[in-house]
């Protein structure tokens, strides 16, 4: 099954099934809940999409690819490095990625985000998948300049629209083997499978549900590949892992 969330004409934000020939069958409520389907049928082209889901945190890991680690010259870390990016910083398919002014280099993260479907308290690795709702494609955007400066890198990955999410939640796919790409203005920048993750998936939901309640709609954000670089105003950045569609964001002036 494959989720969206949109915005219709008339205001209303919906959530609903995404079938291969790009119609959207509407759900009622939420796929958190019980699914009821609608009768009703829109399409892609007849609605802006929203980020898939709203959460109350979105956990992301840091270090969680072997090259890049060793990108950084860091050592492969011993247990996931974890931070935390706040609902505001959720972005949509499309939505503009204003460009800080107190930056000087923004970079793209292509990652692998996890949607959790179930509130999930303390799972036993064996069982975290069944918490699962579904896979997308995440951009964890960093100020990259800003990152060595604040020790628990809040700042430089926090900024108002620093996680654009979508275009869809899959749970079609399999995390712990999917093709991983970036490109700016059309040129890879990243490239990598998820099969590459120090940490997969099912480790990362048991540990951290073992600190944290998980809520349905919170996002783990699964760490990035090597190969990050920046970005300037006006670029086209593209995130593509396999099964889970093009998350395309522009950088834009920061609005005052
Ligand atoms: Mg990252």
């Amino acid at each position: 099954m494959r989720y969206v969330r949109f915005l219709r004409s008339n205001g209303e934000i919906k959530y609903g099934i995404l079938h291969k020939d790009n119609s959207i069958q509407v759900l009622l409520g939420t796929p958190f809940e019980k699914r009821v389907l609608t009768e009703e049928i829109t399409s892609l082209e007849k609605v802006t999409l929203l980020s898939p889901v709203e959460f109350s945190k979105a956990v992301c890991i840091g270090l969680n690819y072997r090259d890049h680690a060793e990108e950084f010259k860091k050592p492969i870390p011993k247990s996931p490095v974890i931070f935390i990016k706040p609902s505001t910083s959720a972005n949509r398919p499309n939505g503009p990625i204003y460009y800080p002014e107190m930056s000087h280099r923004l970079d793209y993260e292509a990652e692998l985000a996890v949607v959790i479907g179930e509130r999930c308290h303390k799972v036993e690795e064996k069982d975290a998948l069944d918490y699962v709702l579904g896979y997308t494609n995440a951009n964890d955007v960093t100020a990259r300049d800003l990152q060595p400066v604040d020790g628990q890198w809040t700042l430089s990955k926090c900024f108002d629209g620093f996680l654009p999410l979508g275009p869809y939640i899959s749970d079609e796919v399999d995390p712990d083997n999917l093709k991983i790409e970036s490109r700016v203005n059309g040129v890879k920048k990243q490239e990598s499978n998820t099969s590459n993750l120090i940490f997969k998936v099912s480790y990362l939901i048991s540990y951290i549900s073992k600190a944290m309640t998980l809520l349905p709609g919170d996002v783990i954000s699964t760490g990035t590949p090597d190969g990050i670089s920046g970005m300037q105003i006006g670029d086209e950045v593209e995130i593509e892992i396999e099964g889970l569609g093009i998350l395309k964001n522009k950088i834009e002036k920061e609005k005052r």
